[in-house]
Formats: structure tokens, C-alpha cells, sequence
């Protein structure tokens, strides 16, 4: 397994039909791979593919696709270290990461197996002669459209409940970061699924995602990735119209009381924005202390923060990686540029480090308000805005006035606050003195701009069922009415 583009379609590997796109090893800022887009004509492929395997996949039973999805998640965990090398190449995420992440997509296929045989419908005691039944049925062919920070994880996260629920899924990675999806594409037809099943198309977003979200084949779509693309994907969606998830980015509040432990709310003020050097969804960019306790977590967070070992994905050791690309990485620069200029300070980094590839030093904003762009922006790379708040109701509407609802966390020893923060903020994931802890059996998903529609656990499953009522006659001399019966 390397890193390397392509789709995957039926059995195996078609080359694409559009541009080529270079492959930038982040680490190094070195073209690693090349490849071509797509495009329409691989998605047709692709998509007729998808519909054959939908039958095949359906004709089994519930126990058998069970079955089948278990075995996937056993090659999962066995090809861990194959796994994590290609993300690591690829996305430049730290080798330490990547394995944790292939373990819980090897999790994700596990959870979802022992779904596959207890999705059931009811029986309703309608007031009529009739017996009514509801039956969960797949939507047939599901695409997800992946972003680069996590194209494992997210794919799994999303092909899990899709092929669970009776599904096939076409998976549209980022272009940037194409490798991973086609390593889990061919464990799969290995483990048993049928061709055409778990599929992979990969190339650019207007041309390969654009057609796929069109095409007739497709019932449902999932998105994971930005609000200004998930807006678009939602209008493309709208012509049909078909029904999307989308999981979107976030600007998470942490919040740190003054009676909080206070090492641990700094270390895991730390990891919440520092790992995966920031470019994650749920990152705690926004540091909300209070502010008896300010200058002292601040202190502390810097000093942390200097410690960190930034460096090469593949060095056993490292905890922080690079920016996954050279256009994320001009943002996450002009961000903090451009908070420099508007009058924050910097306890810790504030810049690129010297030498090749993309790395930024874990960064320590002081002084930012909550109104200015460093605070209400996704930066989606190590940056952290510290900002101080007087009471726990100053705290709330701090951490509440934000376009995004994804993630936040508290941190106090005290149950009752930690329960009254919890109640009011507006936000899918919520922690108490913990950070991005996440489980496939947990549901997943934003509020406000951060997405709609659930990922993970049985909210996850019940995205990709569809919900039929069938009504039969019982009477042996049924009464026909020319209104509703
Ligand atoms: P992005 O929005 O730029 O791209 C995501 C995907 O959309 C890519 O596969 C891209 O090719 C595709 N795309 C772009 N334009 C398209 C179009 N017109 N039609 C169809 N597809 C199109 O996101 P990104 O920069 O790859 O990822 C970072 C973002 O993802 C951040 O905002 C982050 O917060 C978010 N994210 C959210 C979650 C979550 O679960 N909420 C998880 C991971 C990442």
C-alpha cells in the first residue's frame, strides 16, 4: 500500500479521464504522487457499478452483510500499520495518530456489523381493519464527499452505517488526499463485499464530487467538510432533490473555570488545539478562561506549547505534524498575520517554522475578542484565541456567539456548573473536563452552521434507512370509501 490517486470501481483500479493533479508530500512540500480527475466518465462507471452491487448487497441477509462487515473490520486492524503509513505520507498526519484513527475505523466496521441484523420496522394498531407495518429499507446508492484532515476516519465513519443499513457507497475523498479510501476499497472486496459495494472516486470537487451528487444512481449524499462547500453541495442536492448529512467545521469553546484542575484543563486545552496540528473539526480554538485564572493558564499553556515536538509524520515521537497543504497553510498564516495586525499578542508561536514543508509553530493567541476573525473564523490549524470571561453566565454567551454548534467542553470540579454549561451550550459534542473524545457509538454532528443529520452510533445508522408503511386489507368485506380511509 502507497500513496497514490485513482478510482476504484467494480473490482479495481480505473484511471481518471480529467486533469492531473500533483500529490504534495506535506512534510517535505515534494510532489510524491500524480494522477487524474475522474470526472463524469469514471463516476457513470462507477455509479453503474454502485447500482449492481446495491442488489447483490441487499440479496444477502442481514446476518451475512453482519458478517462480511466484521471481517472488514478485522483487515482494518490488521493492516493498521499499512494504513497508517499512507496517512501519514499523505495527509502528514504523526504516525502515533494515524494508528489510533485506523483503529477506530476498524471499530466503526465492528459496531455497525451487529446492526446490520436488528433493523426492524413496527407494527401499528391503526384504527382500521388494516395491519399496518413499517419497514427500514437502504436508500440504494449513498455518496460520501470527504475532506483531507481525516480521510480514513471519515470514511469509515460514514461507509460504516451506509453499508450496515443495506447500502452501496461511493466515497469521493478530497483530491488532495486520495490514498486511504482506495487501500479500504480493496480490503473490502477482500473481506467479502461484493463488487461494486464499496467504491472510491477520486478527483476534484466541481468536476468528479459535482457529477457524483448529480447522478441519478445517487439517493443520499454525505458531506464532510467546510460550510462554504457544504453549502454548495446542499444547493446540488436541492435540484434533485435528494437528502444530505453535512458535518461541517467548527470554532468550539473550552472553558476553563477557576476551580478546575487546573494542569489538567491545560494539557487538555493542549491537545484539544495542538493534535493534528489543529486541522480537525472539533479543535478547541477557542480557549475561554476565567478570568481570576487568566494569565496563569496562559503562562502554562505557552510553556506547554514551546514543548511540543513539531516534526516528521513518519518520526516515532512526533506529536504534531504539518499542515496538510500549501493553501492551508497561507491561511492558517494570514489568519494570525491578520490577528497580529488587529492587536493580539502571541504567548507562544506565531509563525512557520524554517526549512521545507508546511509546519506552523502551536500558536497561543492573547488579547483577541470574540468578534474579530481569529475568534470566529475556522483557522483548521494550530492556533489557539485565548479569551477571558468574568462569570459563568459571560462564559455562555462568549462561547454561544458563534456561527458554528459542533463541539465544546468545560472544565470545574464543581457537577452542578459543569451540568448547567453542558444544558446551554448550543452544540452536538459536549465534554466535561475532558477533550475529543469519540466513539462510533456516540452520535456525532453539529448544530446551527456546523451541519445537520447525525453520524455515528444508532442516529448514524438511521441516515441511510428510509422508512416505508405498508397498510393490508383484513376485512373480509372491507368498507371502500372516496376519502381517506
Ligand atoms: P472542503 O469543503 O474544501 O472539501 C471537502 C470535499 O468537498 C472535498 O472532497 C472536495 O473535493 C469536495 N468538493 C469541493 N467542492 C465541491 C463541489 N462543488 N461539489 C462537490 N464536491 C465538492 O473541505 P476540506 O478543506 O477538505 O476539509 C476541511 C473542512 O472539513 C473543515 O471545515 C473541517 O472543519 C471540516 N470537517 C468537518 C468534520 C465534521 O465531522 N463535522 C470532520 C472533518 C472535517
Amino acid at each position: 500500500m502507497h500513496v497514490e490517486g485513482g478510482s476504484f470501481v467494480g473490482g479495481g483500479r480505473v484511471a481518471g479521464r480529467g486533469e492531473t493533479i500533483e500529490l504534495i508530500d506535506p512534510a517535505t512540500g515534494e510532489v510524491c504522487a500524480v494522477y487524474a480527475d475522474a470526472g463524469a466518465e469514471v463516476v457513470g462507471l462507477a455509479a453503474e457499478r454502485a447500482a449492481a452491487g446495491a442488489v447483490a448487497w441487499r440479496a444477502l441477509t442481514a446476518a451475512e452483510r453482519g458478517r462480511r462487515l466484521w471481517a472488514l473490520g478485522e483487515s482494518v486492524r490488521a493492516a493498521v500499520e499499512d494504513l497508517a503509513r499512507i496517512e501519514a505520507v499523505n495527509v502528514g498526519k504523526p504516525l502515533a495518530d494515524a494508528r489510533a484513527e485506523a483503529l477506530k475505523v476498524a471499530e466503526m466496521f465492528a459496531y455497525y456489523a451487529g446492526w446490520c441484523d436488528k433493523i426492524t420496522g413496527a407494527v401499528l394498531p391503526v384504527p382500521t381493519s388494516h395491519h399496518v407495518h413499517t419497514a427500514k429499507v437502504p436508500f440504494g446508492v449513498v455518496a460520501c464527499i470527504l475532506p483531507w484532515n481525516a480521510p480514513l476516519f471519515t470514511a469509515g465513519w460514514n461507509a460504516a452505517p451506509a453499508l450496515a443499513a443495506g447500502n452501496a457507497v461511493m466515497l469521493k475523498p478530497s483530491e488532495l488526499t486520495p490514498s486511504s479510501a482506495l487501500a479500504l476499497a480493496r480490503l473490502a472486496l477482500e473481506a467479502g463485499l461484493p463488487e461494486g459495494v464499496l467504491q472510491v472516486v477520486n478527483g476534484l470537487g466541481a468536476t468528479t464530487g459535482a457529477a457524483l451528487i448529480r447522478h441519478e444512481v445517487v439517493r443520499k449524499v454525505t458531506f464532510v467538510g467546510s460550510r462554504v462547500t457544504g453549502r454548495r453541495i446542499a444547493a446540488l442536492a436541492a435540484e434533485a432533490p435528494k437528502p444530505c448529512v453535512l458535518e461541517l467545521g467548527g470554532k468550539s469553546a473550552n472553558i476553563v473555570f477557576a476551580d478546575a484542575d487546573l494542569e489538567k484543563a491545560v494539557g487538555g486545552a493542549a491537545a484539544a488545539i495542538f493534535s493534528g496540528a489543529g486541522q480537525s473539526c472539533v479543535a478547541g480554538s477557542r480557549l475561554l478562561v476565567e478570568r481570576s485564572v487568566h494569565d496563569e493558564v496562559v503562562e502554562r499553556l505557552a510553556a506547554l506549547a514551546q514543548t511540543i515536538r513539531v516534526g516528521a509524520p513518519l518520526a516515532e515521537g512526533t506529536q504534531v505534524g504539518p499542515i496538510q497543504n500549501a493553501r492551508q497553510f497561507e491561511q492558517v498564516r494570514a489568519m494570525v498575520g491578520a490577528a497580529g495586525a488587529a492587536g493580539c499578542g502571541f504567548a507562544a508561536g506565531g509563525t512557520a517554522l524554517e526549512g521545507a514543508g508546511f509546519f506552523f509553530a502551536p500558536t497561543v493567541v492573547t488579547g483577541a475578542a470574540n468578534d474579530m476573525a481569529i475568534a470566529q473564523e475556522e483557522v483548521f490549524g494550530p492556533v489557539v484565541a485565548v479569551i477571558p470571561f468574568a462569570s459563568e453566565a459571560e462564559a455562555l454567551t462568549i462561547a454561544n456567539a458563534t456561527a458554528f454548534g459542533l463541539a465544546g467542553a468545560v472544565w470545574t470540579q464543581d457537577p452542578g456548573r459543569a451540568l448547567r454549561v453542558v444544558r446551554a451550550l448550543e452544540a452536538g459534542t459536549l465534554w466535561v473536563n475532558s477533550y475529543k473524545a469519540i466513539s462510533v457509538m456516540a452520535p456525532f454532528g453539529g448544530f446551527k452552521a456546523s451541519g445537520y443529520g447525525r453520524s455515528s452510533g444508532a442516529e448514524g445508522l438511521e441516515e441511510y434507512v428510509q422508512t416505508k408503511s405498508v397498510w393490508i386489507e383484513t376485512a373480509a368485506a372491507p368498507a371502500f370509501s372516496f376519502g381517506y380511509g
